[in-house]
C-alpha cells in the first residue's frame, strides 16, 4: 500500500466494536450484493475486504495510509451486505467505527477537505442551505440554470447536476383529511429531515396527508432538527449524537405512537438512535422507546387502506431504497400498496436494491463511484419500459432523476407518497 501521510496508530483496538469483526467468517457470500465490489471486483471494495482491512488496523498490522482509507471512503454504507451476510455481521457499526477512525487519524488532501466540510457546514441546517440557495431560486425562475452551469467550475457544476428544480409548488400535494380521525387513533409524526425539508418538502406534506387522510392523527415537530445520518456517513460520531438527544427529546415530547420520515436513510439513523446511544445512561432509555416507534409510510398506509380508489393507468417500476430495504427490512409493503392503486402495472426492475449511487452526500464527494452506479440503475429502470419509477427517498430521487435527465429519458423519478398524491388527484 502506499504510505502518503500516513500516521501510525496504536494498536491498541482503534476501530470500535471489536469484538464484532469476529462474526464476520469470511464466507463472500456478501460480495455480490456489494455495489462498490460489483463495479471494481476488488476484494479490498467488498465487506469481506473492509472487515479484513478494519482487523488488520485494529490489530496494529497495518497503518492507516490513504489506500485503506480510500477503500473506506468508497463504502456505500448502504448495508447491502447486511442482508446478504448469513452470519448477522452488523456492518453498518463497523463502518461507523471506521470512519470516525479514518476521520480522526487521517489527513485528507485539500479537495477532499472542503467537499467534505461544506457538506456538514450547510446540509445539517435548513437554513443555511436556503440561504445558499436563494439567488439559485432566482436563476431558475429566470430558466438561466444552463448558462449559470456553463461558467462554473467543474465541481460545483456536478452538484448542480444533482439539484432538483427549486420550485416546490410544481410538485401535486394530496388531498387534505377525508375522515375525522377518532380520538383514541394512533398518532404519528413525519420528521421533515433537513435536506428534505428543503428540497423535497412536498414528499413531507403529502405522507402527512395520507396519513391523515388513512385516520391517523397527525402530530407537528416543529423545528425538526437533523437526524444525524449526514454525520454518522462522515465519521462525526460526536455531532451525530447531540442530534439525536435533540431529536429523542422532541419525538419523545410529541407523543407520537409511530414515527415516519419521507428519507428512508432518517428512518435508520431514528431506528438506532437506541444503539447511538447506548454509553449514555440518562438517554438511553428515551432513545430505544423512540427507536421502537419508527415505521415506514407503506406500511401504516397498509395497515389502514385509504388509498386512491379511481384508475391510475401507467407502469411503474419500484426502486429499493438502501436504508429502506437494507436497513428497515422493507420491500413488499410499497409494492402492494402500489400494486393496489387501479390501473397501475409492476415491472420489477433487475438489481432494484441495488445502490443507486445517491448515499447521503457520497454523490457529491464520491462522484465516480456515484456515476457509475447511476448509469446502471438507469440502464436497469430504461430496460422496463415503464412510466414512473417509483422510491421512497428523496436522495435517490435526485440522482436517479439527474441520471435519467442526463440520458435524455421520459421516465419520471417520483417519491411514493407525492406518486400517491398524484394518483388521488
Ligand atoms: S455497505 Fe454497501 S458498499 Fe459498503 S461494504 Fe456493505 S454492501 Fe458494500
Ligand atoms: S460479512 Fe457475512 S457474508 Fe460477508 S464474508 Fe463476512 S460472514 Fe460472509
Amino acid at each position: 500500500m502506499a504510505t502518503a501521510s500516513l500516521i501510525p496508530l496504536n494498536p491498541a483496538r482503534g476501530v470500535s466494536d471489536y469484538d464484532l469483526l469476529f462474526d464476520c467468517v469470511h464466507c463472500g457470500l456478501c460480495a455480490e450484493a456489494c455495489p462498490t465490489y460489483v463495479v471494481t471486483r476488488c476484494e479490498m471494495d467488498s465487506p469481506r475486504g473492509r472487515i479484513y482491512l478494519m482487523k488488520s488496523l485494529a490489530e496494529g498490522r497495518i497503518d492507516l495510509d490513504d489506500d485503506a482509507a480510500r477503500h473506506f471512503d468508497l463504502c456505500l454504507g448502504c448495508r447491502g451486505c447486511e442482508t446478504a451476510c448469513p452470519s448477522g455481521v452488523h456492518y453498518g457499526r463497523l463502518i461507523a467505527g471506521a470512519r470516525s477512525l479514518v476521520e480522526q487519524n487521517h489527513r485528507r488532501g485539500f479537495v477532499d477537505r472542503f467537499k467534505r466540510r461544506a457538506v456538514g457546514a450547510i446540509f445539517p441546517y435548513p437554513h443555511r442551505l436556503r440561504v445558499l440557495l436563494a439567488p439559485l431560486k432566482l436563476v431558475d425562475r429566470l430558466g438561466l440554470r444552463p448558462a449559470l452551469r456553463a461558467v462554473l467550475p467543474r465541481m460545483i457544476d456536478d452538484w448542480l447536476d444533482l439539484l432538483p428544480p427549486l420550485e416546490p409548488d410544481l410538485r401535486p400535494l394530496a388531498r387534505g383529511a377525508t375522515i375525522a380521525p377518532r380520538t383514541d387513533a394512533p398518532t404519528v409524526v413525519v420528521h421533515r429531515g433537513c435536506v428534505a425539508q428543503v428540497l423535497a418538502n412536498s414528499e413531507n406534506l403529502n405522507s402527512e396527508r395520507l396519513l391523515a387522510a388513512a385516520g391517523y392523527r397527525v402530530v407537528q415537530l416543529e423545528p425538526t432538527s437533523c437526524c444525524g445520518a449526514l454525520d454518522l456517513h462522515s465519521g462525526n460520531g460526536s455531532r451525530a449524537r447531540d442530534f439525536a438527544r435533540a431529536n429523542v427529546r422532541a419525538l419523545k415530547n410529541s407523543g407520537a405512537d409511530a414515527i415516519v420520515s419521507a428519507a428512508s436513510g432518517c428512518s435508520v439513523a431514528i431506528a438506532e438512535y437506541g444503539d447511538l446511544l447506548r454509553d449514555e445512561p440518562q438517554f438511553v432509555e428515551a432513545a430505544r422507546a423512540v427507536s421502537s416507534k419508527v415505521r415506514d409510510l407503506s406500511s401504516l398506509l397498509l395497515d389502514a387502506p385509504a388509498g386512491p380508489k379511481h384508475e391510475f393507468r401507467c407502469r411503474v417500476t419500484y426502486h429499493d431504497a438502501c436504508h429502506l430495504v437494507h436497513g428497515l427490512g422493507v420491500r413488499e409493503a410499497p409494492r402492494k400498496l402500489l400494486a393496489s392503486i387501479p390501473g397501475v402495472t409492476i415491472v420489477e426492475m433487475t438489481e432494484s436494491d441495488l445502490c443507486c449511487g445517491s448515499a447521503g452526500s457520497y454523490n457529491l464527494t464520491e462522484p465516480a463511484m456515484a456515476r457509475d452506479l447511476a448509469r446502471r440503475k438507469a440502464d436497469n429502470i430504461v430496460a422496463t419500459g415503464a412510466d414512473y419509477v417509483v422510491l421512497a427517498n428523496p436522495g435517490c430521487e435526485f440522482q436517479i432523476a439527474a441520471e435519467l435527465s442526463r440520458r435524455g429519458s421520459n421516465v419520471k423519478v417520483v417519491h411514493l407518497a407525492d406518486f400517491l398524491a398524484m394518483a388521488s388527484q
